[in-house]
């Protein structure tokens, strides 16, 4: 039988470029974002291409929803044997201009969201025997200034994928995290706005520090997504692995 995904975030960057490779692996794929149409182009996107798939909008952050979700898809397409964590947000600031409601949306829908939804996927792994939960991390959980809110998130992700990695490990299920670098997405293109650069701008100053001299593209966390989510990694557990061009300590 084939294995179901669930992927949160899905309805565009990379989310959208990881539902769409876990379909071409032959997985049925929920695409998950609180963006009903995106999550919806995307699910007809695969079954255009002869996988199966559905969209499911649900806020990550909503303990109902992410159980909701996860009954949806369990009914719709099997039981979720990989969930994908990458649902993510930024409201970067300076800590003196930091809102308490900015740090609460990024802690929130980050931190809080793979909490969540791992709580409500890892029900159906459990009476499985097996499963597969990757969680998306970043390089700036080692810090980046402007972003306090975000860095604690992903420090805490990295914490939590350790941690469940253990409590889960005697259930078989796996649990890692794909830490990226700069990836060209929707979310780099706002960092750049705010910096008042131009797309192109920004990126070359972050490829001027980076090993490779270029920012990542959405399929190549994608490709680390599918090795963590696929039989090949069936002995990694608890690992961060940076897709970052180079090493960033
Ligand atoms: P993106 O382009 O901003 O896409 C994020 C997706 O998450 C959007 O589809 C968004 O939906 C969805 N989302 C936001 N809040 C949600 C919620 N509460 N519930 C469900 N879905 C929600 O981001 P990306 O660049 O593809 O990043 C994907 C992941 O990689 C994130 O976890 C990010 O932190 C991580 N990452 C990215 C980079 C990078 O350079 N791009 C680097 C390191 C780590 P809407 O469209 O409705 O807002």
């Amino acid at each position: 039988m084939s294995r179901v995904a669930v992927v949160t975030g899905a309805g565009r960057g990379i989310g959208a470029c990881i539902a769409l490779r876990l379909a071409a692996e032959g997985m049925p794929v929920a695409a998950l974002d609180l963006d009903r149409d995106a999550a919806t182009a995307i699910a007809d996107r695969i079954a255009s291409t002869g996988g199966r798939a559905i969209a499911v909008e649900a806020d990550v952050n909503d303990p109902d929803a992410a159980r909701a979700a996860t009954d949806r898809v369990a009914e719709a397409l099997g039981p979720p044997a990989v969930l994908v964590n990458n649902a993510g947000a930024v409201r970067d600031n300076a800590l003196f201009l930091m809102s308490p409601g900015d740090w609460d949306l990024v802690l929130g829908v980050n931190l809080r969201g793979t909490f969540l939804m791992t709580q409500a996927v890892v029900d159906h792994m459990a009476k499985a025997g097996s499963g597969r939960v990757v969680n998306l991390s970043s390089v700036a959980a080692l810090g980046n200034p402007g972003q306090a809110n975000y860095s604690a998130a992903k420090a805490g992700i990295e914490g939590l994928t350790k941690t469940l990695a253990l409590e889960l490990g005697p259930l078989n299920i796996t649990v890692n995290a794909v830490a990226p670098g700069y990836i060209a997405t929707d979310m780099t293109a706002a960092l750049a706005a705010r910096a008042r650069q131009t797309v192109a701008e920004h990126q070359a100053q972050a490829a001027a520090g980076i090993a490779l001299r270029r920012v990542g593209r959405p399929e190549e966390i994608a490709a680390v997504v599918a090795f963590l989510a696929g039989e090949q990694a069936s002995f990694v557990s608890g690992q961060v692995i940076q897709v970052a061009g180079g090493p960033v300590c």
